[in-house]
């Protein structure tokens, strides 16, 4: 018979993450971008105090365990008091996507039914369009004070952030509950049909925070600060403000200064050694440093994912800056991260070129995540790092169902990515293509990451994107698109015969369109569906 374990079962909840920052780094700091500019500095006691403030201030409007509060919010100090009172009070954090378009918007806050919005200035225009569509919200509140909070036309129940907590109590008793409980809501992206909601568990995002500040994630103590471009808005900022706390980490948050003038000069005035984002911020962020001939002197470590980080980018940060580069795999349905890049001891001597290569890949699971790759009919392919397939997986902080749906999207057990992967004998991961990208000419397959990443290697591209578009004879072709760089004149031919050297001869893109920028979506990935459906048919 099996022996029961003898230890306590004290369940692993947000309200203690906080408690815990508070109580063993009291004085570390949370510095934040204020909206309307300057930054506001204070420690996790400081903060830890107004999280129990505002936990008192949504008791006091009549908000009870299992109720939804909403955000629509930059990554900043009241957004992280928010994430904490919310969770910690039992109620679920929805964290809204502030590039919805507006009708989505309604959607998720009436499909959450959110009580409370909780907005920041920048974001009155938004909620004026939609506050006469979610009768339930009964208050929204302006993360500010009472001189920083607009009014709002025809919006009656808008008030300021200090003026509701200003006179509650600093004392809470965070209440016990079950840590499978649900602490915060996170809708994705939705580019076809409505989005779907992801409720993340207490015990999920305090397991994936806990792993994610080991040495070969993101490597937080209290000798890191670390910023977190990555939106608190989507995927929780792939729980970076959950993980720092736990680590005694200063944390850094950019308010909306995300232009690379911003993230350089806060990276260097608050000595940040740890940045999370997608790559087209770390392309703003290394035009500016390169334009003015800069350097990161604390700068250590940039964690990468959302889409395919190009091999060139991964050289110039490693090679040029000495910034170490990780690179990792994780979508809304997995918390946050669930793979992780980095090179191993047996790296040490190779080549660069190699190491950019290998970085380019989306890396090993993380412990409590599995993953595998399957064919159409389902069955197991080998790893052997050719085999491609959909990506499934499964682990502690993975869906098991959409909020309200009524069909779990799980097969056998697994979650079916959308994303088409390798997986090598040794582990590593690489992400080839979605299923809905990967451009299938003449019975063969083109990734379209990889013809990407082919063309932004020219010194001349600044970002390229590329989609299948129908063909009468080889059923579909690739067609790319090309912002150049600022001053710099590159003409189709030259970059055809570039990626004539970079990629097979059949890869190779039937046209170019220059643009003068891709349409980009609300986190920072390309939105393919929006060029699919002015370009997709010019081959036919
Ligand atoms: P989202 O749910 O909006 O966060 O998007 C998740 C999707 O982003 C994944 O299914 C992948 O298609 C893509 N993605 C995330 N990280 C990477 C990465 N490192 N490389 C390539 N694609 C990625």
């Amino acid at each position: 018979m099996l022996q029961p374990g003898l230890m306590m079962d004290r369940p692993l909840l947000l309200s203690s993450v906080i408690e815990h920052a508070a109580a063993q780094f009291g004085e570390a700091e949370i510095v934040s971008r204020e909206t309307h500019g300057p930054l506001f500095r204070y420690t996790y006691a400081q903060c830890g105090t107004r999280a129990r403030k505002l936990a008192n201030a949504l008791a006091g409007l009549g908000l009870k365990g299992g109720d939804a509060v909403g955000t629509i919010a930059w990554n900043n100090h009241r957004h992280m008091e928010t994430y904490y009172a919310v969770s910690g009070s039992g109620m679920v954090l929805h964290t809204c996507n502030p590039r919805l378009h507006p009708q989505q918007l309604i959607y998720v806050i009436n499909h959450a039914e959110d009580q409370v919005v909780l907005f920041d200035a920048t974001f009155a225009p938004l909620v004026k369009g939609i506050a006469a569509h979610c009768p339930m919200v009964r208050a929204w509140v302006c993360l500010a004070d009472a001189a920083h909070t607009p009014t709002i036309e025809g919006v009656a129940n808008v008030q300021s952030y200090e003026d509701l907590i200003a006179p509650c109590s600093d004392e809470f008793a965070w209440p016990e509950f079950d840590e499978r409980t649900g602490a915060a809501l996170c809708y994705t992206s939705g580019t076809t049909g409505n989005p779907k909601g992801v409720m993340y568990s207490h015990r999920a995002i305090v397991l994936n925070a806990i792993s994610g500040c080991n040495p070969s994630i993101l490597s937080l103590s209290p000798a890191d600060a670390i910023l977190p471009v990555v939106p608190m808005f989507h995927v929780n900022a792939w729980c970076i403000p959950y993980a720092a706390p736990i680590a005694g980490a200063k944390l850094v948050l950019p308010g909306p200064g995300l232009d690379g003038k911003s993230l350089y000069e806060l990276m260097e005035s608050e000595g940040v050694t740890v940045s999370a984002g997608v790559p087209t911020i770390w392309q703003l962020l290394l035009a500016h440093v390169e334009q003015n001939g800069l350097k990161f002197t604390t700068m250590r470590r940039t964690l990468v994912g959302g889409s395919a980080m190009p091999r060139s980018l991964i050289a110039k940060f490693m090679d040029t800056y000495q910034v170490e580069v990780r690179h990792g795999w994780g979508m809304t349905e997995t918390t946050a991260a669930a793979t992780m890049g980095g090179l191993m001891p047996a790296a040490k001597g190779w080549p660069a070129e190699e190491k950019h290569a290998h970085l380019a890949k989306q890396g090993r699971t993380m412990f409590g995540v599995e993953i595998k790759v399957v064919d159409e009919q389902g069955a197991t392919l080998p790893r052997d790092g050719e085999s491609q397939g959909e990506l499934m997986v499964r682990g502690q902080w993975v869906l098991s169902s959409y909020f309200k749906a009524d069909r779990s999207p799980l097969v056998d057990g697994w979650f079916p990515t959308g994303d088409i992967a390798t997986i090598s004998p040794d582990g590593v991961m690489q992400i080839r293509d979605r299923t809905k990208d990967v451009i299938k000419t003449g019975g063969e397959w083109i990734s379209s990451i990889d013809l990407e990443n082919a063309a932004v290697a020219h010194p001349a591209v600044a970002m390229a994107a590329v989609i299948g578009v129908k063909h009468p004879k080889w059923d579909e072709r690739p067609l790319m698109f090309i912002v150049r760089k600022p001053g710099h004149a590159l003409e189709k031919d030259e970059i055809l015969k570039f990626l004539e050297t970079q990629v097979a001869k059949w890869w190779v893109p039937d046209d170019v369109v220059f643009l003068e920028s891709l349409p980009v979506g609300g986190t920072g990935k390309v939105q393919k569906g929006d060029l699919r459906k002015q370009y997709g048919s010019v081959f036919s």
